[in-house]
């Protein structure tokens, strides 16, 4: 494999802020960016080097791109796996189609995990009413549990918790009949994630494991590192590596996991892409997620991702914006504190407008110090 060299131009499928982010590191490694989206005005697609506005089904629009492009990455999981097998023939696409397609829907997901003895929450498919595939067992033993759409689902979008079978029946035809998986829930003594880079060759640098909060099912606060024993980090480094491995992944991939009240890792789900919880990387760590994917992406060596100091990550929803926008100064105030926005026009509840990273001594300090910050702002 030969080494794709500054001033090349990659591509990228997708628009939203996990793009512009890589748009970011690859412009200050001095390659050009082309972005292809249906939204002539998405955060990474305006400050592109080249923009085309196209789904991802329109052939010609990605026979354009793939023939611009020295390599092809993406930052959204949605991607039809036709497009990337069509890119494929142009040049490097990574995340491959059949990465992309296992992390893209639950069902495939979750027997890819069980196929290779992962451990997850139990669950059942359901793709018809009152039928449920791979499940031997009576399905009350899956109550309490979360009816999950299989595809296109996001913070916490496309969930519903049911109690017994006549919810899940009212909550199935609610979610429109479409395919979906009903999962256990599970008693967690906190969730934790594991962004890795895994080059080409099979080489692979992990950053520090991430514990995260959820409010309202999308991700709240990440703290580095994990608050978590030393024993429960390195299996899920371990854990996450062996996915990655198994997959022959090649880019960045996030393994969240549920880590269960009796200390058991289970995974939750994986990401074939940068993701919400390795933001923190851009300010705390000496290689960014985003640098990593520029890097797997172009055949380089990956980097270093030690911490320079421990770290915490506070997303900013567009609920803050209810009372317009809110006083930056706030933020900005605070000298060990990065601010980042992601330049959406329209702030909706619930909608991820930026977030900021402050970086402390201690991951308990990093984190008084965010929850203060985040009470200011959400009070002003
Ligand atoms: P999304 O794709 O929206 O991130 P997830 O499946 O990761 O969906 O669910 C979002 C959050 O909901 C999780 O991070 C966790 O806090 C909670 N959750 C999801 N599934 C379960 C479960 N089986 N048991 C307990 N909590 C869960
Ligand atoms: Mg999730």
């Amino acid at each position: 494999m030969r080494s794709i060299l500054p001033g090349a131009m990659l591509g990228l499928l997708g628009g939203g802020q996990l793009g512009r982010m890589f748009a970011m590191a690859a412009h200050q490694m001095g390659y050009q960016v082309t972005v292809l989206d249906s939204d002539p005005d998405s955060p990474a697609g305006r400050i592109a080097d080249q923009f085309i506005c196209a789904e991802y089904t329109d052939r010609a629009a990605l026979q354009r791109l793939g023939k611009q492009c020295a390599a092809i990455t993406t930052e959204f999981e949605n991607i039809p796996a036709a497009a990337l097998a069509q890119l494929s023939e142009f040049c490097i696409v990574s995340p491959d189609a059949k990465s992309v397609s296992i992390a893209q829907n639950r069902i495939s997901e979750k027997q890819f995990l069980q196929a290779n003895n992962f451990s997850i929450a139990s669950f059942a498919i359901i793709e018809q009413a009152g039928q449920f595939r791979n499940f031997t067992n009576s399905i009350a033993g899956l109550f309490p549990g979360i009816l999950k759409v299989s595809q296109f689902g996001y913070d916490g979008k496309g969930q519903k918790h049911v109690n017994n079978e006549a919810e899940l029946s009212t909550a199935f035809v609610e979610m429109k009949s479409v395919p979906c998986v009903l999962e256990k829930k599970v008693p967690l003594k906190c969730e934790v994630s594991v962004v890795l880079t895994r080059g080409g060759d099979g080489k692979m640098v992990c950053f520090p494991v991430v514990e995260n909060q959820h409010m309202n099912g999308v991700l709240d606060i990440s703290i580095v590192p994990a608050r978590v024993s030393a024993e429960t980090a390195k299996q899920a480094l371990e854990i996450a590596g062996n996915v990655a491995d198994t997959l022959n992944y090649r880019g960045v991939l996030c393994v969240e996991f549920f880590l269960l009240e009796d200390g058991q890792l289970v995974i939750n789900e994986i990401a074939p892409r940068p993701h919400n919880s390795g933001h923190f990387s851009i300010d705390a760590c000496i290689t960014s997620q985003f640098e990593q994917q520029v890097r797997a992406l172009c055949e380089l060596p990956l980097g270093n991702t030690a911490l320079h100091k421990p770290s915490v990550m506070v997303n900013l929803l567009g609920d803050l914006w209810q009372n317009g926008e809110p006083d930056w100064l706030l933020v900005l105030q605070q000298p060990s504190t990065k601010l980042h926005l992601y330049g959406k026009r329209a702030a909706r509840p619930g909608r991820k407008m930026g977030h900021f990273t402050v970086l402390g001594e201690t991951a308990d300090q990093a984190l008084t110090k965010a929850l203060h910050i985040k009470r200011v702002i959400e009070s002003n």
